[in-house]
């Protein structure tokens, strides 16, 4: 038997609670790329290497997370209704793990 815990209030999950899967996908959109003849005919080995040479010291998992990055949350049914209507309000940093009603005031 899997336990869960709400990850919004740290409630512990019971058997007989609906449990909520939250899954967040994060993912750059890329334009599709023109493609034309000259293109084709250019000699692109100078800039792969300038590339290579860019990224051979970056951390592979920060770069991915550029490009594609998942999180996966199980809630409780007060915390999903909470999200649901407001998955963008900001969640409470001192520990309650309540998310606010409403999104903060922006000038
Ligand atoms: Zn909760």
């Amino acid at each position: 038997m899997i336990h869960y815990t709400c990850d919004l209030c740290g409630r512990s999950l019971k058997d007989r609670d609906v449990i909520y899967e939250l899954n967040i996908e994060v993912h750059a959109i890329y334009q599709p790329l023109q493609i034309d003849l000259v293109d084709m005919l250019k000699d692109h080995t100078d800039e792969i290497r300038g590339l290579i040479e860019e990224l051979k010291d970056k951390d592979p998992q920060e770069l991915q997370d550029q490009i594609y990055k998942t999180f996966k949350f199980h809630l409780c049914p007060p915390c999903q209704q909470k999200y649901i209507k407001n998955p963008f309000a900001p969640i409470d940093q001192a520990g309650s793990g309540d998310i606010e009603d409403s999104a903060p005031d922006r000038e």
